[in-house]
């Protein structure tokens, strides 16, 4: 494979670009070095770079596209925004209906907020959240991303009574001491956590169904659990969606588990590949928020009719029939034929899939919790993915990130993936 163009535009990124990219997992650092493939052209399930090789493609943008890259219906909507003006600062009649239907398909979101990207919903629902209760702390969970603002970067102390560090330069002592960093699926920890902060938490933010250290589902009862225990603590409760609404469903993560929290944050999806973010819950906290209430919030680019018309013709494409059947099966045939494959050759892997996500960790130990993703083989991973990508299959450059499935794939496309990941189990040596 030939990627003579990737090699010079990357060399000419770094002379004007920090890094050679705009976001870092975008770089090979978590595969040990190389050169990112600059692509060019994006079309259903497949790519062509910029020396004319074709890929498919299960990175899906970290996970907007689901109904593939330019679906003729969400295309057609950002041309006739387009047309009309991408941006007003008015209100307009297409955020009252896509806040409609979002509220229809997640009905804890009573009102809600568009914003430009998952970080700003996330660290905004921390603001209300903190607004609401007067307090100050929050607890999250190990492993799990919520974006780039300050208090999600803020790495685990030593156990449930310590406050945590900072996971990024930049950030405080300060800000680190108002997060406490608990392990996922461990409820004990949790109450450990709430018990010894107490009235000093204002907020749990977790991720439903975690989408940042693979795709890890909770223990049975978990959310219920997390639930009680902030809620007698006086203590609300955040979901991240950004990854898992409408991923898994027509829905958040948390209509699939019967579990409400007090405030959602969400992006990705809903805005169909254009920036989009948004935040909500219920009406009594929501109500914090400016103009109503005394925490602020605001945006130029919020709720811009561009992405706002991308994200109700991607929300009108999911709401037809079989769309989540089909990634489901989609899904079920990729995570069998890999682990038969794997299996055949001896190829240590777990893989944890949700319908149509799925992430295929090098080791046999079941991952329930950051520590089990971290333990999986980088080195094993970083080999796999170089040769998966020289056969055409285009994955995240991370051992942590999970394979999206779009509509637009096919079984054949599914089965050729698995026939690149045989080949490369069979000739593997690293
Ligand atoms: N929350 C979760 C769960 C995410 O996975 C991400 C991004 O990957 C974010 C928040 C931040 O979203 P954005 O990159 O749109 O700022």
């Amino acid at each position: 494979m030939k990627l003579d163009r990737s090699e010079q535009l990357n060399k000419e990124a770094h002379n004007v670009i920090l890094g050679g990219v705009n976001s870092p997992s975008r770089s090979f650092k978590g595969v040990g070095g190389g050169t990112p493939v600059f692509m060019k052209k994006g079309k259903g399930a497949y790519f062509w770079d910029e020396d004319g090789n074709q890929y498919i493609d299960y990175l899906a943008a970290y996970g907007p596209i689901i109904t593939g890259h330019a679906h003729p219906h969400i295309t057609a909507a950002i041309k006739a925004a387009a047309e009309d003006g991408v941006l007003y600062g008015t209100p307009t009649a297409y955020e009252n209906h896509f806040a409609d239907m979002l509220r229809e398909a997640i009905p804890s979101l009573e009102r809600l907020r568009f914003v430009n990207s998952g970080t700003e919903a996330v660290m905004t629902t921390i603001r209300v959240a903190r607004a609401y209760t007067g307090r100050n702390k929050i607890i999250k969970f190990a492993g799990c991303y919520h974006g780039h603002s300050d208090l999600v970067l803020v790495a685990a102390g030593s156990g449930p009574s310590t406050t945590g560090n900072p996971d990024s330069a930049g950030v405080t002592k300060n800000i680190a001491e108002e997060v406490i960093t608990v392990p996922f699926n461990d409820p004990q920890a949790l109450e450990e956590a709430l018990n010894y902060w107490g009235d000093d938490v204002a907020a749990v933010l977790v991720e439903p169904i975690v989408g940042n250290f693979g795709i890890v589902e909770p223990a049975e009862g978990f959310l219920q659990t997390v639930n009680h225990l902030a809620h007698s603590n006086e203590t609300l409760v955040i979901y991240d969606e950004v990854i898992t609404a409408f991923r898994f469903m027509y829905g958040g993560a948390q209509n699939l588990l019967g579990v409400e929290p007090d405030l959602t944050a969400l992006g990705k999806i809903i805005g169909g590949g254009l920036p989009i973010g948004a935040y909500g819950g219920k009406k009594a906290i929501m109500e914090q928020v400016s103009p109503l209430g005394p925490a602020y919030q605001a945006g130029t680019m919020a709720g811009n009719p561009a992405s706002i018309r991308a994200g109700i013709a991607c929300l009108e494409v999911l709401r037809e029939p079989n769309v989540y059947e089909k990634l489901d099966d989609l899904g079920k045939q990729l995570e069998d034929g890999l682990q038969k494959s794997a299996d055949t050759y001896d190829i240590p892997v777990t893989i944890n899939r949700l319908k149509g996500a799925l992430t295929l960790y090098f080791d046999t130990t079941h991952v329930s919790n950051y520590e089990h993703a971290e333990n999986s083989s980088s080195q094993m991973f970083a080999y796999f993915f170089k040769q998966m990508l020289k056969r055409g299959i285009n994955l995240a450059p991370s051992k942590f990130e999970a394979w999206f499935l779009t509509i637009a794939h096919t079984h054949e496309d599914v089965e050729k993936t698995i026939k690149a990941a045989s080949d490369v189990f069979s000739n593997w040596s690293n």
